[in-house]
């Protein structure tokens, strides 16, 4: 991707929490979830999707937390359905659970 804006020393990195072990961590290295009208909760890699949005760090167990429990639900402000649950377990094993060994 290609940006047109003009390019400025950036000092400040944005960070957000993660939602499940409210750790800060930089924005690009979190996996933003997003709540859309017609379609549930949507991972959005690339950020830009409009819609409640929330942050997950790549730790399993944020995600595994985050699909079982109620806080990403909350954080949403929204429930949980079954396909999306399923949708959040696919894109965990995707974007997370990719362990080689290294914990
Ligand atoms: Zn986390």
């Amino acid at each position: 991707m290609s940006q047109s804006a003009p390019a400025k020393p950036r000092k400040h990195v944005p960070e957000r929490t993660c939602v499940i072990c409210c750790q800060k961590t930089a924005k690009r290295s979190l996996i933003r979830l997003v709540r859309t009208l017609d379609q549930g909760v949507q991972v959005d890699p690339s950020g830009k999707r409009n819609g409640r949005g929330a942050y997950l760090c790549h730790r399993a167990e944020c995600w595994q937390r985050a699909i079982s429990g109620e806080a990403l639900a909350k954080a949403l402000r929204t429930t949980l359905t079954a396909e999306d649950r399923a949708r959040l377990q696919a894109a965990a094993l995707q974007f997370v659970l990719h362990k080689d060994g290294a914990s």
